[in-house]
C-alpha cells in the first residue's frame, strides 16, 4: 500500500454533493485517503452539518485532529430537519452560491495552516462531488490539482453524457406529454455508443420532459462537459462496467474505478474513523435484534432510500403485497417517504403483519444487508444501495424512482442478473408474486447465485493488487499528489 510521509501530509479538501448518498460514500473515500496518509478536510452544507449534529449528536463532527469537519452555506432557505431534498434546487443553489464561501473556506484552510506550526498542513488537493465543478475554478485560482468524484452509477455518467446527442438528434425533449404513455418511452437507442439495448426509459429520468430548457436537463449537460477537463473517479469495478468505460474513456483525461467502497473499506486498519458517519436520519438499532431472531435468508428488507417518495395509494400497494407474500420483513419507511402527507398504514395490515413484519424509520443499511437473516432487498435501486447490496450478495426487486434509478434498474436486471423490475404503477399482486420470487423462486436463486458471482469478484479487484484498490494508489500518485 502507498503511504505517505507523516511529517509531510497531503491536505485533501472534499466537496460531496450534500445529499445522503454522496455523503456516505465520499466519506468513505476520506477514509481511505486519511489511511493512505491525507490529512482530509470534508465540507458539509451548514444545512446538512446541523442535521448531522442533530441525528448524531454534538461528538459525531469532532473528527481526529488530522481528520476535520467544516462547513459553507448552500444558499437554501432553512428547512424542516426532515425534508426530502428537491434536488433541482440543490443543484441550482449550490451552482450560483457555493464558490465564492468555497474560496473562503481555502483561504482560512491556509492561513490557520500558516499559523499553526505544521500541525495543519496547507492545502494541496481538492475532491469535489462531480455535480459542483465550480470547484474547478477555485482549485484553477489557487493552483490545485482536483479529481471529480461521481457517486452514482457509472452507466449513467454515460447516459448523461449522451444526452447532447439525444438533443441533436431530437430523440428529447419529448413531442408531448402523450410521450409518456403512448409507448415512446419504449423506443430501443441500440446506436447509442456503450449502452446495448437500452430504451428511452431506461436513461436517467431527467430526458422525461418536453421542455428544452428544462433546467436539469441542462444542468447536468453542462455539468459533464464542464467535467471533461478533469479526472473521474467512480465507486464501481472494471468488470461491471467495462463497455461503459471503454466508451467513455476517449472521452476523458483519465478515468478511475476504485470501487465497490465498502469493500475496498475492509483493507484499511479499524480506527477511531470508524464512528464518524454520515446519516441525516436517527438510527434505529432495535431492528438488528429483531434480524437476530430470523432464520437466515428468510427476511424481506424494503428501503426506498433518503430521497424517494410515493402516493399513499403506492404504499398501501407496497403493504399489502408484501402482507400477502407471508414472507417476514424489515420495512425502513421514512417519516417523509409519503407524497404530501404522513404515512398511515391501516390497522387491517399492522394486525395482519404483527408477527412477521418489523417497521421503523431508519437503520444502518450496511449492518442490516449484511445480517444473515436478509434473503432479498426491495430497492429504489438508489447506486450506493444497489452497490451495499451486491457487496452483501443480496438479490433485488426493484422499484425505479427517478434520476439514476431507471438505469441501474435496467442493468441489475437485463445486464448484470441481480434483479427483478416491479412496474412503476405498483400493484399489490405483482408485490406479492415477485416477492416470493425474489426469496423462493427459480429466478430468485440465479439471482442470488449472480450477486455472489459479482461480489467474488469485486473482493478480488479491491483486494491489494486488484484493480480497484490499485486505482486508489494512481489516483494518489497520478492526481493527487501531483503539484
Ligand atoms: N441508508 C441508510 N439507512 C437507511 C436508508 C438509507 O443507511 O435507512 C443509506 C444507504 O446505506 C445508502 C444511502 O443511505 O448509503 C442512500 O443512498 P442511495 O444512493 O442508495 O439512494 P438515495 O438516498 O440517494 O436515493
Amino acid at each position: 500500500m502507498e503511504s505517505v510521509a507523516s511529517n509531510s501530509k497531503p491536505h485533501v479538501v472534499m466537496t460531496p454533493f450534500p445529499v445522503q448518498g454522496d455523503l456516505n460514500s465520499s466519506l468513505k473515500l476520506a477514509k481511505l485517503l486519511h489511511s493512505r496518509g491525507f490529512f482530509v478536510t470534508f465540507v458539509n452544507t451548514d444545512f446538512n452539518h446541523t442535521r448531522l449534529l442533530n441525528s448524531r449528536g454534538p461528538h459525531a463532527l469532532h473528527g481526529l485532529s488530522d481528520f476535520r469537519f467544516e462547513s459553507i452555506p448552500d444558499g437554501l432557505p432553512p428547512s424542516d430537519i426532515n425534508a426530502t431534498q428537491d434536488i433541482a434546487s440543490l443543484c441550482e443553489a449550490t451552482r450560483n452560491n457555493c464558490l465564492l464561501p468555497f474560496k473562503k473556506l481555502l483561504e482560512r484552510l491556509n492561513q490557520n495552516a500558516s499559523k499553526s506550526n505544521g500541525v495543519v498542513p496547507p492545502v494541496t488537493c481538492l475532491i469535489s462531488g462531480a455535480l459542483m465543478t465550480f470547484t474547478i475554478e477555485a482549485a484553477q485560482q489557487f493552483g490545485l490539482p482536483i479529481a471529480l468524484y461521481w457517486p452514482p452509477s457509472t452507466v449513467s455518467f454515460l447516459g448523461i453524457f449522451h444526452y447532447r446527442t439525444l438533443l441533436h438528434k431530437a430523440v428529447i425533449p419529448l413531442k408531448d406529454q402523450s410521450c409518456l404513455t403512448n409507448g415512446y418511452l419504449e423506443t430501443e437507442l441500440d446506436w447509442l455508443p456503450g449502452m446495448k439495448g437500452i430504451r428511452i426509459k431506461d436513461l436517467p429520468s431527467f430526458v422525461r420532459t418536453t421542455d428544452p430548457n428544462d433546467f436539469m436537463l441542462n444542468f447536468l449537460m453542462t455539468e459533464i462537459e464542464a467535467s471533461q477537463s478533469c479526472p473521474i473517479i467512480f465507486n464501481t469495478f472494471y468488470e461491471l462496467d467495462s463497455d461503459v468505460l471503454n466508451t467513455l474513456s476517449p472521452h476523458f483525461p483519465s478515468l478511475y474505478t476504485i470501487g465497490p467502497l465498502p469493500l475496498l473499506l475492509n483493507h484499511i486498519p479499524h480506527s477511531h474513523l470508524d464512528s464518524i458517519a454520515s446519516n441525516l436520519w436517527k438510527e434505529d438499532t432495535e431492528c438488528l435484534h429483531w434480524l437476530q431472531s430470523k432464520p437466515p435468508k428468510s427476511v424481506v428488507y424494503v428501503n426506498f432510500g433518503s430521497i424517494t417518495v410515493m402516493s399513499p395509494q403506492q404504499l398501501h400497494e407496497f403493504a399489502w403485497g408484501l402482507a400477502n407474500s407471508k414472507k417476514p420483513f424489515l420495512w425502513i419507511i421514512r417519516p417523509d417517504l409519503v407524497n404530501g402527507g404522513s404515512v398511515i398504514l391501516s390497522p387491517e395490515f399492522l394486525n395482519e403483519t404483527k408477527d412477521r413484519g418489523f417497521i421503523t424509520s431508519w437503520c444502518d443499511q450496511e449492518k442490516v444487508l449484511n445480517h444473515p437473516s436478509i434473503g432479498g432487498f426491495l430497492t429504489h435501486c438508489g447506486w450506493n444501495s444497489m452497490t451495499e447490496s451486491l457487496c452483501a450478495g443480496v438479490p433485488m426487486a426493484c422499484w425505479p424512482f427517478f434520476a439514476d434509478q431507471q438505469t441501474n434498474c435496467r442493468y441489475a436486471c437485463t445486464e448484470w442478473g441481480i434483479g427483478i423490475e416491479i412496474e412503476n404503477d405498483v400493484k399489490r399482486e405483482e408485490v406479492e408474486k415477485l416477492v416470493i420470487e425474489l426469496m423462493e423462486g427459480e429466478k430468485g436463486k440465479k439471482m442470488r447465485q449472480s450477486a455472489l458471482e459479482w461480489k467474488k469478484i469485486a473482493e478480488e479487484d479491491t483486494k491489494p493488487g486488484g484493480s480497484s484498490y490499485m486505482n486508489l494508489d494512481k489516483l494518489i500518485k497520478e492526481v493527487l499528489l501531483k503539484s
